[in-house]
């Protein structure tokens, strides 16, 4: 049985004699791992469509091991690999992909991994601006991974807080999880300012088009720095390449 797909190249390393086993992240199934016969070989055609960040159209044959049967490029991204910088932030957010779960439908993952690639290759974004989109992307994408804060009600009593959001009372943030109320004593909580409360949710719920243009003063930029690295190692509980996201403030 065969299939085809489009998916984005994520990762290959060597296989059995002179094949190369690849991560694809596809729509349907998220992350799958396929075999290219003779990739290593010179001249080889498929694996010649196969370059890392690009979005490919893919047949594949389904066997004990998945092998790919035929390939040809929808968009090649070809700036993010000749930048070191570019490389490096869009390797970081391969790593978010190639640790994700395979054998379930990640539509929605799929569509925000080709627009901040986009974004990330688009020459006429500032690097300045494409770090804090890397950044909108990584609270969007772990948002839909199940990590999605909850920002209107505490955490622990279910209490409604919107009333005091919107007069811009401060709260406390519990890592991972959301806000709570001032009075919880939660040892693991840290302090979040009202303006970063409404930032996140903003910035979870909006599409890319209201974000185009959007302005951060340096205060609430460097407290969502510090709140983007907590969130970011609470979920992911070993250090990692994907660090680097956060750390160009
Ligand atoms: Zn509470």
């Amino acid at each position: 049985m065969s299939f085809k797909t489009e998916a984005f190249v994520l990762h290959s390393r060597p296989w059995k004699n002179a094949d190369r086993l690849y991560s694809l992240f596809t729509p349907q199934e998220g992350l799958i791992e396929v075999i290219v016969k003779s990739a290593a070989k010179s001249g080889n055609k498929l694996a010649g469509h196969l370059l890392p960040f690009s979005r490919v159209k893919v047949m594949i044959g389904r066997g004990r091991l998945d092998h790919l049967a035929g390939a040809s490029v929808v968009i090649d991204y070809a700036n993010l690999r000749s930048d070191l910088r570019l490389l490096s932030l869009s390797s970081s957010v391969i790593e978010l992909f190639l640790a994700s779960d395979g054998g379930a439908e990640k539509i929605k993952e799929f569509e925000l991994l080709g627009e901040i690639l986009f974004f990330l290759n688009n020459q006429e974004i500032s690097t300045e601006h494409k770090l804090i989109l890397v950044r909108i992307f990584l609270w969007k994408y772990l948002s839909l991974a199940g990590w999605r804060p909850q920002l209107d009600s505490c955490v622990i009593c279910q209490k409604d807080l919107s009333a005091g959001l919107s007069a811009g009372e401060a709260g406390k943030y519990m890592p991972g999880r959301g806000i709570i109320c001032r009075e919880h004593q939660n040892v693991s909580s840290v302090s979040i300012s009202g303006e970063l409360i409404k930032f996140l949710q903003f910035i979870i719920r909006a599409d890319w088009g209201q974000l185009d243009s959007l302005s951060i003063s340096q205060n609430l930029n460097k407290e969502w720095l510090k709140i983007s690295q907590i969130y970011y190692q609470t979920v992911y509980d070993k250090p990692s390449q994907s660090l680097k996201l956060f750390i160009y403030g």
